[in-house]
């Protein structure tokens, strides 16, 4: 049998085109591995054992065939439990939702599921995504696979640690504020933030509507750009979804791209370097610097961003979703019982600062006054646009922290500082590996961010950086 470690989509499909390999073996060789390794790392919540193997039997009838298959045909992946999934409990690692299997799938889901994409299992992540580490996961914490007392990074540091442990091709993930890059970032692999709307958040679970983003997190860039032109979009049922021209090639990058380059951390020698070696160069962009510098950017996200949390999880009311308290005496109180049972503390914290800033009282000294600083931040990006056409910096100001080190919501908090922004300007952003840092032996990430719908000037240049050095296959080099 042919080597099956870490393959990227377009050796896996030659694998199964050629006959060198049947999609069958090829999800037991990903059920085995999650079967020995999940239990250092925890990244998995729920194994989909038994459609995957049925699914992939009929892709290799369609082989055996001689049919031609698409290039995600047969492709193993894992989905973050945002994400609902027809008939496999979505959790959204929440208590409340502990027991929920949804009737329905979520677009992006149901879009790879119609391009043969094989969904192995549902993997773990911060509750409701609220969260930069994993921790807050009512079930488990996960593991970073690089050193197993970090976190592997959040929300979705179960996609990051599944796709770095190659618990399957790719992992889908949501980003409302860094949810996808940072765990790429602390795990050493590619997360892409699509720009708002270019993916349907159909059938996603909501944290804050207007921010959140659905994105791949693979091993490279042109595997970013093979799931992302499948899933990109325009849907009937997310009326903010835009017409997507993704073709599932990587272009060339445009010849005189101008870069714009921002600090923070200690990230930058890395980034400079990677350039170099590749024939770039970037300029430093007081424009770019001056979006980060200020903390402005978090400031306005951490009352947005809990006052739309506020308005999406009234839902979760004991009534309609999931889980309800069984000692209740009247409507009231199922509904308080209900949420101060099946909630975790981060998401009970958000929802009432969320509620606060949308009081009557209050409404116009936080939620309005965030809402228009919103476009300060829109405004700071067109400025650093004017002169360059990506801007590209550290993905986090540090590599991964340890588990519990960041116990202070505070202190998780201001990790969101490089990630933020793209969020609230809803830009197009991805994180790739590109180094190690010295102390700790964790990868370290660089952000490209771009303007927005230029998805694949982003790709583009993510994929010529990942042609000319070699940091986003240091990932196969971890033994677990
Ligand atoms: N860490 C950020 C937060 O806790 C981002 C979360 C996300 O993108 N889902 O809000």
């Amino acid at each position: 049998m042919p080597k099956l470690d870490y393959l990227s989509i377009t050796e896996a499909h030659e694998l199964l085109q050629n006959k060198q390999i049947t999609a069958t073996e090829l999800v037991n060789h990903y059920l085995g591995k999650i079967h020995n390794l999940n239990p250092k790392v925890r990244a998995v919540l729920t194994v989909c054992e038994k459609r995957a193997l049925k699914k992939a039997k009929k892709i290799d009838k369609k082989i055996e065939d001689g049919e031609q298959i698409g290039l995600l045909e047969g492709i193993p992946y894992t989905a973050k439990d945002m994400f609902l999934t027809k008939g496999v409990r979505t959790t959204a690692a929440s208590k409340i939702l502990e027991e929920y299997t949804p009737p329905y799938s979520a677009t992006a889901i149901r879009k790879l599921n119609k391009a043969g994409a094989i969904l192995l299992a549902k993997v773990n992540q911060d509750e409701f995504a609220h969260g930069g580490s994993t921790e807050n996961s009512a079930f488990n914490k996960t593991h970073n696979p690089w050193n197993t007392d970090y976190v592997p990074g959040g929300s979705s540091g179960g996609s990051a640690a599944a796709v770095a442990s190659d618990f399957g091709i790719f992992s889908m993930g949501t980003d409302t504020g860094g949810s996808i890059r940072q765990p790429a970032s602390y795990c050493g692999v590619t997360g892409l933030k699509p720009t708002y709307g270019l993916v349907s958040r159909y059938g996603v679970v909501s944290m804050a509507s207007s921010f959140d983003c659905i994105g791949p997190i693979t091993r490279s860039a042109e595997d970013a750009q093979i799931v992302l032109s499948e899933i990109a979009g325009k849907d009937q049922k997310d009326s903010t979804t835009i017409e997507s021209d993704i073709y599932p090639h990587t272009k060339p990058v445009q010849s005189d791209l101008k870069l714009g380059l921002f600090s923070g951390g200690s990230t930058i020698e890395e980034i400079q370097h990677m350039l170099t070696q590749a024939g770039l160069s970037a300029e430093v962009s007081d424009k770019a610097e001056a979006i980060f510098a200020d903390e402005l950017s978090l400031a306005i996200y951490y009352i947005l961003v809990p006052s739309e949390i506020s308005s999406n999880l009234e839902r979760y009311d004991g009534v309609r979703y999931g889980s309800a308290s069984k000692d209740v005496s009247n409507l009231f109180e199922l509904y308080a019982k209900t949420r101060g049972e099946f909630f975790g503390p981060e998401v009970k914290r958000r929802n009432m600062i969320g509620t606060y800033a949308l009081s009557a009282g209050y409404y116009e000294a936080y939620y309005k006054k965030a809402l228009q600083a919103r476009t300060i931040i829109i405004d700071k990006f067109n400025d650093a646009f004017a002169g360059f056409d990506l801007l590209v910096g550290p993905t986090t100001l540090e590599p991964a922290f340890k588990i519990g080190a960041k116990a202070d919501p505070i202190a998780m908090y201001k990790t969101d500082l490089l990630t933020v922004a793209a969020n609230l300007a809803g830009l197009p952003a991805i994180s790739i590996p590109c180094g190690i840092d010295e102390a700790t032996g964790l990868p370290l990430g660089m952000q490209i961010i771009g303007r927005q719908g230029q998805d694949e000037q982003v790709l583009a240049l993510a994929d010529k950086l990942q042609k000319s050095t070699s940091w986003h296959e240091k990932v196969k080099e971890l033994k677990l």
